[in-house]
């Protein structure tokens, strides 16, 4: 117990982990964007909201009448890394279907990306050069870098597809994003048959 356990949803009086079903009554999330942490990149949450249509985004924190943030309207989250690679994304869709019940994965690269500057073996080298540590298996190696952006985009949606931290129900998309004009344009989707209209 540390001085922040108040702090924990598992110590309140009445929480029950062995029963909770997910938060989506507090937060009606249903749809996870992976994108880079380029900071051109900021508006492709804004962007694929609009896309979709029937999204909330940004949507307002709810606070009860002590103040207490109970909640929000938002139902797009999320997940930014190098790139924007659904490898390094993994554990949050994880987490965000066991939290929130995920139903849509988003993968969005975007034009000018850093990581369109190098190779995989690039970086690898050069990391080793610098720093004299060897990165070389800690990461999955295609998503190291950009080399071909509808490439990309089809080998993320592609590992989305395969891993067994993606539930097989969730549909999945991937867009490319050009920085300057936001124009959007989706590459690749993969809808389960079931769900297919
Ligand atoms: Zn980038």
């Amino acid at each position: 117990m540390s001085k922040f356990s108040d702090f924990e949803y598992r110590k309140q009086p009445g929480f029950d982990m062995n029963t909770f079903n997910g938060a989506n009554q507090a937060i009606p999330m249903k749809t996870l964007v992976i994108h880079c942490v380029d900071p051109r990149a900021v508006d492709i949450p804004q962007a694929i909201a609009e896309y979709f249509g029937d999204e909330v985004y940004p949507g307002e924190i709810i606070t009860d009448e002590n103040g207490t943030r109970i909640g929000s309207t938002r139902t797009l989250f999320v997940e930014t890394n190098a790139g924007g690679r659904a490898a390094f994304a993994l554990e949050t869709v994880a987490a965000m279907d066991y939290i929130f019940h995920v139903k849509n994965v988003v993968v969005v690269h975007h034009s000018f990306c850093g990581t369109t500057t190098l190779t995989p073996e690039l970086i690898v080298k050069k990391f080793h050069d610098h720093h004299h540590a060897d990165i070389s298996t800690l990461f999955d190696h295609d998503s190291l870098a950009i080399m071909d952006f509808k490439e990309s985009l089809n080998y993320d949606i592609r590992l989305l597809r395969e891993s067994p931290a993606v539930p097989k129900h969730v549909k999945l998309y991937g867009f490319f994003y050009e920085i300057s004009s936001g124009k959007l344009t989706e590459v690749v989707r993969d809808i389960p048959v079931q769900l297919a209209a």
